[in-house]
């Protein structure tokens, strides 16, 4: 089967690794039980950052937020390997903007995700990511972002929520950790 995933907050924990740098970089501490219960996607309201000073700490940090040492989610590397093991087909799809689809590619990689020869799709929009998943045929997609998740309704695939505070309205499958992904396959 294929199985396609998004990157930013499905496989990496990306918001909380840009809430700490955040921090850093403001001298602020926030506490991390007030980054839990936020449900936004952006994290600049926690600093008090109106949303300019936010996109601009963003654009600040961006490299960093990518480049360094994000964490997966637990389980996330091995269960894709496992997906793999198993014969099974493993896309990313991502909306990075394209000056960054070479370096995340490269770090996906060095984080230890198996990156198949043609299976990094990067550089489109949100609302265009439902084009690549209707093409490549997928029998699985998994994201986390509204914007997204909204526009795959109609397509005959299992679409899941990775579970987080700010996609909880949507009334579809989710799953909170990667192992879930194992059962799922055996029901
Ligand atoms: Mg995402």
């Amino acid at each position: 089967m294929k199985f396609g995933f998004d990157i930013d907050d499905t496989l990496i924990n990306l918001r909380e690794h840009a809430f700490h740098l955040y921090g850093r970089k403001l001298g602020r501490e926030v506490a991390i039980e007030r980054f839990r219960e936020c449900a936004t996607i952006s994290v600049h309201e926690l600093f008090g950052l109106s949303a300019e000073e936010g996109r601009r700490m963003w654009q600040e940090l961006q490299g960093e937020i990518y480049y360094t040492a994000c964490p997966p989610f637990p389980d996330a590397v091995e269960v894709l390997h496992e997906l793999v093991r198993r014969g099974h087909e493993v896309y990313y799809i991502t909306a990075r903007t394209p000056e960054h689809c070479e370096r995340t590619r490269a770090w996906l990689i060095a984080a230890g995700f198996p990156v198949a020869e043609g299976r990094f799709y990067c550089g489109m929009g949100d609302t265009e990511k439902i084009h690549v998943i209707r093409e490549l045929g997928l029998d699985y997609y998994f994201d986390d972002k509204p914007a997204v998740l909204n526009t795959l309704g109609d397509l005959d695939l299992q679409v899941y929520a990775k579970d987080n505070g700010y996609n909880r309205h949507l009334d579809i499958p989710r799953i909170g950790s990667w192992r879930e992904l194992l059962d799922l396959l055996k029901e």
